[in-house]
């Protein structure tokens, strides 16, 4: 992979990813499959769970979460981070109220990015004081609802933000008639921009200086913003954000952004000396990555949770300011994972390419409605055959979906046993961050359902769609 300040560049892939054909076609690499998968008879396990039960049970495609390495990655980052730091799970990752519930359970906080997540986290009774809300374009209904509700933080993204928020800010205070000395103050953070790019694909990447989020280090708009938050007396600048990608295995790109962070922190400090007893903490952002294939190697979580934190006590020691909180806010490393993908193969096709080379089209019930990472962002995946296991010779295949659109593919380059047959499930790798998340009903198809597994049993997150929920909007 390519050298890059923030770290591997994960949509460069070498161009021929079926240079190397795999040892064993049966082999299940713990770094890239659930906790709790296995082969049982060959047969694929997950917490337990025979896959061709969980299909017969389910019907395919389905997406299969164990509960347990959802909770035992949320663990790792507690136990990586400790008490010095908050840990946010990501919501836009992949929420439904049972994750709310486990997340709660977990002791974790919680980063939604609009209405919709905060009001399931509300529903599902997460406590509103964990929660953080982001966005580029937070209405001001968004906004309305999240000082309503107490929120945590508001992580303001725009001037315009400011305005708004003074203004709700005011309203409610004027309502609670607590004008003069007990006025209720927003906490609120900024987002920074701070001119770091961490990741590797260009449509994912969201800390250029030309991108839509946050506040412009470089052009002085943090600095103005910073003024125009102190300024207004119904907000409390408690923090300072930044987000500068994602699937980053490299911590270099995070000491760029804590130095300039903790850099503007310092100026903060002398411009506005009270500051330095409300600004409690450094928000790093998301953006750890993790193993879609075996030829991903992301750090464990407690070595670059080391890494984060001695980077911000550096910073901070060299500034000659007292630390601050950290926080971080992972989301695919928390979800994904533990996710895999169960498809039924439809139809297998091989198609002969130049210099007498065969590719074999393997046509799943699903495609880029259920997962369009690949077609988005050209995404690497590992695919396996799930319900039997086979000693027959690779066969080099392209995993593709049923939609109509020859560019819905799920796994480009892979090799799947020769002797695959319609009917056979196959299994998709670390499905569970922005598949679920980002799936549509295009051609009409309904979204799989999402099953927890967890000690040989298994319940459903979330039911299959049905054709009345499809046609739910009709007006006929
Ligand atoms: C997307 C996002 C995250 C989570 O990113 P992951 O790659 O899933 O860890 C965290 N924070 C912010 C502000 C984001 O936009």
């Amino acid at each position: 992979m390519r050298a890059h300040p923030a770290g591997p560049r994960h949509g460069e892939i070498p161009a021929d990813r079926t240079s190397v054909v795999p040892a064993d076609l049966n082999d299940l690499d713990p770094a890239v499959w659930p906790r709790g998968a296995r082969r049982d008879h060959g047969v694929m396990t997950l917490a337990g769970n025979d896959v061709r039960d969980l299909a017969a049970l389910y019907g395919t495609p389905l997406l299969a979460m164990d509960e347990q390495d959802f909770r035992s990655r949320c663990h790792d980052f507690a136990d990586a981070f400790g008490s010095a730091a908050d840990v946010h799970y990501a919501a836009k990752a992949f929420l439904s109220s049972h994750i709310v519930k486990w997340l709660t359970q977990e002791g974790l906080s919680l980063d939604v990015c609009s209405g919709g997540e905060l009001r399931l986290a509300l529903r599902a009774g997460f406590p509103p004081e964990r929660i953080a809300l982001h966005g580029s374009n937070k209405s001001q209904h968004e906004l309305e609802m999240a000082v309503e509700a107490g929120i945590g933080a508001i992580v303001i993204d725009s001037f315009d933000e400011i305005g708004r928020l003074a203004g709700i800010s005011e309203r409610v205070n004027l309502e609670a008639g607590t004008v003069n000395g007990s006025t209720r103050r927003i906490p609120v953070m900024i987002r920074v921009t701070v001119g770091v790019e961490a990741h590797t694909h260009e449509f994912i990447a969201t800390a250029h200086e030309d991108q839509k989020f946050g506040f412009s280090l470089a052009g002085g708009d943090a600095a103005e913003g910073v003024r125009r938050i102190v300024a207004c007396h119904g907000l409390e600048l408690i923090g300072l954000h930044s987000h500068i990608g994602s699937q980053i295995f490299d911590p270099s790109g995070f000491e760029v952004s804590a130095h300039r962070l903790v850099v503007l922190l310092k100026s903060v400090i002398a411009d506005h000396p009270r500051l330095a007893a409300s600004i409690t903490t450094l928000d790093l952002g998301g953006g750890l990555g993790i193993a879609y294939t075996s030829a991903d190697t992301p750090p464990p979580v407690d070595a670059m949770a080391k890494s984060l934190t001695e980077i911000v006590e550096r910073e901070c020691q060299v500034a000659g300011l007292a630390v601050p909180r950290i926080a971080v806010e992972p989301g695919r490393a928390i979800v994904g994972p533990g996710t895999v993908t169960v498809y039924e193969v439809g139809t297998i096709k091989d198609v002969n390419l130049d210099g007498g080379v065969v590719r074999r089209y393997v046509s799943v019930d699903g495609g880029m409605s259920d997962n369009i990472r690949t077609a988005l962002y050209d995404a690497d995946y590992t695919v396996v055959l799930a319900s039997r296991s086979s000693t027959a010779p690779a066969a080099r295949c392209r995993v593709v979906g049923k939609h109509c659109e020859s560019g819905d593919i799920v796994v480009r380059d892979c090799y799947l046993p020769a002797d695959l047959a319609v009917g056979d499930l196959i299994a998709v790798a670390a499905t569970g961050a922005y598949c679920y998340a980002m799936a549509s009903n295009y051609n009409r198809l309904p979204r799989p359902p999402l099953v927890a597994v967890a000690d040989g049993t298994s319940r459903q997150l979330l039911r299959r769609e049905t054709d009345d929920d499809l046609q739910l909007l009709e007006t006929w």
